[in-house]
């Protein structure tokens, strides 16, 4: 597999009740449903973690370019309020 091809294509959806938004997406690690939250920073930016019900995934700069794409739908979440 290509480091430049994303493995699955990035279906995500946010779900807002009050002021607290939640952003689920398929998972591009495991391909579950999951919670997407930010999880800390490291020297290259933001940590992730997709949580599922039992367990979770990491999401990190050394992901490549999923990790670009999870970053850029967090941002964009976060950004606009
Ligand atoms: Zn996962």
């Amino acid at each position: 597999m290509s480091l430049s091809e994303l493995p699955v294509p990035l279906s995500f959806r946010v779900i807002r009740a009050g002021s607290t938004e939640t952003i689920v997406l398929t998972c591009p690690k495991c391909g579950r449903v999951g919670r997407l939250t930010r999880n800390g920073y490291n020297s290259h930016g933001p940590k992730f973690r997709v949580e599922h019900d039992e367990d979770y995934c990491s999401l990190t700069f050394f992901d490549g370019p999923v990790y670009d794409e999870v970053r850029k739908i967090y941002d964009s979440v976060r950004v606009k309020r």
